[in-house]
């Protein structure tokens, strides 16, 4: 079993960022944090719930690649859900896993999923109660894992949970059939083919084209004819299914956020920029041509 290491958030500072001691223990909550810095581990975390959290947030345990720490019994309701008096908030465990670069992605998971069964045993659960943040509010929560970052989708952490080892990454990329795969000069230009592309990769209409955008330092540094600036600024399919699985607002609109989301997704520099030619640009082409975006 996963160490858990205790560091209880003492009472004065938990009455301000949970409800009443009565979890029911119905579901485990799985979170991820969303912050890729460097140190933003699970003593971090645990470090911030410490010291008073600023947001009005809090969670049972946080997993980094080395360790889990608990800040809250399990009988606390944790405002974690956004759900209220829901019962994400109510009646369910919440994991924070760690996203931080300078960690093992993996081994966190490995940890957070022992940790999990390690609950679900405790708490006399079933794999389907263990909910994603999303099953109570809309939220991309967790981020990486709904997008099966690193191969690894939540069907394979259940998995995990379970029991059973997952197939490595490598050799599901492999495994991954051709038409995944595209064969694109890796020019970072993003044009027509780019976006041909990606749009089969995400398996949205295959056009070449990317619509109804809006006039920007970012869309005016694409190639070709691929940017259609249309009228309604209603925005592009390809460019949802894009934020959705790099944990960007969904607004079909490509802008400065979403290319500093993508250069985090893809670890290159990050600047929000789009420069002619990019270096994110052609990580996503080599992604693309290797069918492992
Ligand atoms: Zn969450």
């Amino acid at each position: 079993m996963v160490n858990i290491k205790k560091w209880i958030v003492p009472n004065g500072i938990a009455n301000k960022v949970t409800y009443e001691n009565n979890n029911g223990k119905k579901t485990v909550t799985i979170h991820q944090t969303g912050n890729t810095d460097k140190g933003a581990n699970a003593v971090a975390h645990a470090k911030i719930q410490l010291n008073g959290n600023p947001r009005e947030a809090s969670w049972h345990y946080q997993a980094d690649d080395t360790q889990v720490i608990q800040s809250f019994e399990d009988d606390a309701q944790c405002w974690h859900a956004t759900d209220g008096r829901g019962p994400g908030n109510l009646d369910s465990i919440a994991i924070e896993l760690c996203i931080n670069s300078d960690g093992d992605y993996k081994k966190t998971l490995e940890n957070g999923a022992e940790l999990v069964k390690h609950l679900l045993d405790k708490h006399n659960l079933s794999i389907n109660d263990v909910k994603q943040h999303h099953n109570w509010y809309p939220k991309n929560c967790p981020a990486q894992l709904r997008a099966g970052k690193g191969s690894i989708s939540w069907n394979d952490f259940l998995s995990m949970v379970k029991g059973k080892a997952i197939e490595a990454p490598d050799s599901k990329v492999k495994s991954a059939t051709t038409e995944n795969k595209a064969n694109l000069k890796v020019d970072g230009k993003w044009g027509n083919s780019t976006t041909r592309a990606l749009q089969q990769y995400l398996d949205t209409v295959v056009d070449g084209i990317i619509s109804d955008q809006v006039r920007n330092n970012v869309t005016n540094a694409f190639y070709g004819t691929t940017i259609d600036f249309g009228s309604g600024k209603k925005g592009s399919m390809a460019v949802k299914d894009l934020q959705s699985k790099i944990g960007a607002k969904v607004d079909g609109l490509l802008g400065p956020e979403t290319i500093g989301l993508l250069q985090k997704y893809l670890g290159t520099t990050y600047d929000k920029k789009l420069s002619r030619p990019s270096i994110v640009v052609k990580e996503l082409q080599r992604r693309l041509n290797e069918g492992t975006f």
